[in-house]
């Protein structure tokens, strides 16, 4: 039997296999249905893909990196960045790839993993398979009759588009980095956009040589980068989410400040209407491009707002009329509520169903990690988990949650956890009422926005309504009387626990 299962290589998979082996668990299965580490990195290869927030954020706090070449690193570094990690903390030999997980069962004190003809079993189960990982295909009639080639961002192909008719669904986040690359080389391109995106000037610059030998000679330089960057994020994040009615104007500044990005690149009051959003700044994610907007200037490219029909052999029918393609695609997100989430079936204790369960009652996830009725068991990708705008806030968070149990559980010698019903209703309610009280999504006119923050009941649970300091600070110091304890730790454990306290402690002494 394993320590822990985790599944998911991606960057949370990682952070929770770092922090499991920091509290002395050994024996660690990462299972991954890529063929390679990274997650979204590994995963997205289409033309154009970066960070979309400022790279010195975007890293785990301890593991920062200085060779970042640009304030919006491309995504190749990000998937060397994950590489880097992998091998520094010893987590390669601890993966398997090509193994798709499609059931979980708690058998009284451990977990049974299922993928495919394999059973692990594993006393922890930890999920970190992404929000953002089953690619949604548009359920437009007609569409398996399309001709010409269909690919998903998700599922990117090298494809040489000289001289092709493109088409693109969607205007997302993945669209407004894809499109002005796709415009380079297509003979035509038509964007059929749903519902516009609040776009802002993008802060990018190559960092010289110089600047990264200092970041890596005096990493407390790129920390104060790293600082500066989160206080602008944590203002957006909280402007939006947490204090909306004492600081929407900043969601009104922001918003001036994309108009007039819009303004200053589209000089047709037709084609700005098109583009300009008719929902505030915050309802769904906003993003940063400097080449955008302005790619709709282009005369071989289209902007298309009436709604696509259906699809037939040549190509896309609205209600305009139709355009011929030879490329379709879709930059149409991904399915994050519906019955595909989460990722796999995990039964709990008495054959409770994590799935339907959240979608007879609601999603929720004391501290955005644990459920009652899920013994052992942590679920990073989870209702009101998501921390700051930064994923790696999010980790770190769940990091220090997890530090907190383990060190809690083990100081009881016991060997089970499960978050008690009342917590977790608590912290349920606290998150609604926050949502509900002072956020855009509750405040804001967000009717014509959709967006994966809110769920099929129309409920905003994805985004943690907290600053991030509060996060930081639940996470460290909750209550341990939230969870019930169970269960021996046996002698091999403890042995392993005491030499982890001889090992936290000497790293906190270093600190000190
Ligand atoms: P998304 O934000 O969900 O956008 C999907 C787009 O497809 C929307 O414009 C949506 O229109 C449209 N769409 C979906 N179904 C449609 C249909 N049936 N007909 C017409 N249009 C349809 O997905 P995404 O752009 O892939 O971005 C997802 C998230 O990934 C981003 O918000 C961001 O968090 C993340 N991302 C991160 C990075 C990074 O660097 N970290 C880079 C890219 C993306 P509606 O708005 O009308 O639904």
């Amino acid at each position: 039997m394993h320590d822990a299962v985790i599944v998911g290589a991606g960057f949370g998979g990682m952070g929770a296999a770092i922090e499991l082996q920091r509290l002395g668990l050994r024996d660690l299965l990462i299972l991954e249905r890529e063929d390679d580490l990274g997650g979204t990195w590994h995963v997205n290869r289409y033309p154009g893909l970066a960070v979309d927030i400022p790279s010195s954020t975007y890293s785990y706090s301890f593991e920062p990196n200085p060779h970042w070449s640009r304030l919006f690193a491309p995504g190749e570094e990000l998937k060397r960045y994950a590489e880097h990690v992998a091998v520094k903390h010893g987590l390669r030999p601890l993966m398997r790839f090509g193994v798709t997980v499609t059931g979980a069962r708690w058998r009284g004190d451990h977990w049974e993993v299922v993928a495919g003809s394999s059973v692990f079993t594993a006393r922890y189960l930890v999920t970190a398979t992404g929000f953002l990982s089953m690619p949604k295909t548009p359920d437009i009639p007609g569409i398996s009759s399309f001709e010409g080639r269909v690919v998903h961002t998700a599922a990117w192909e090298p494809i040489d588009l000289t001289g092709k008719r493109v088409a693109v669904i969607g205007t997302g986040a993945t669209a407004v980095q894809l499109i002005p690359e796709l415009a380079r080389q297509a003979s035509a391109l038509t964007v059929f956009q749903r519902t516009p995106i609040w776009v802002s000037p993008k802060p990018d610059y190559p960092i010289p040589p110089g600047v990264r030998r200092l970041f890596a000679r005096l990493p407390f330089a790129q920390r104060a980068v790293r600082w500066l960057g989160s206080s602008v994020l944590e203002l957006m994040m909280i402007s939006g989410v947490v204090r909306y009615k004492q600081l929407r104007v900043v969601n009104r500044l922001a918003e001036r400040w994309c108009r007039a990005h819009l303004h200053r690149q589209v000089r047709d009051p037709l084609l700005r209407r098109e583009l300009t959003p008719d929902y505030s700044f915050g309802c769904k994610r906003p993003t940063f491009s400097n080449d955008y907007f302005r790619t709709f200037t282009r005369p071989h490219v289209r902007l298309e707002t009436s709604t696509v029909e259906r699809v037939d052999a040549r190509g896309l029918v609205t209600a305009d009329g139709r355009t011929d393609v030879d490329v379709l695609v879709l930059a149409t997100g991904f399915n994050l509520w519906d019955t595909n989430f989460p990722a796999f079936e995990v039964i709990g204790r008495d054959g409770r169903d994590l799935g339907a369960w959240w979608r007879q009652n609601r999603f929720q996830a004391y501290e955005g990690v644990t459920v009652p009725g899920f013994p052992n068991y942590l679920s990073l990708n989870s209702p009101y988990s998501y921390s700051g705008l930064s994923y790696f806030t999010t980790i770190e968070c769940q990091m220090a949650h997890m530090r907190r149990l383990f060190t809690g559980m083990r100081s009881r010698g016991s060997s089970v956890f499960e978050v008690t019903r009342r917590a977790n209703d608590e912290f349920l309610e606290r998150m609604r009422a926050k949502v509900a009280q002072n956020s855009v999504f509750s405040l804001g006119q967000c009717a014509t926005a959709h967006s994966y923050y809110f769920n099929q009941h129309g409920e905003a649970t994805l985004l943690r309504p907290t600053s991030t300091i509060s996060a930081h600070r639940a996470a460290s110091s909750f209550p341990l009387a939230h969870y019930d304890f169970s269960g021996q730790i046996d002698h091999q454990v403890r042995q392993r626990n005491a030499r982890a306290q001889v090992l936290q402690m000497r790293t906190n002494d270093l600190c000190e």
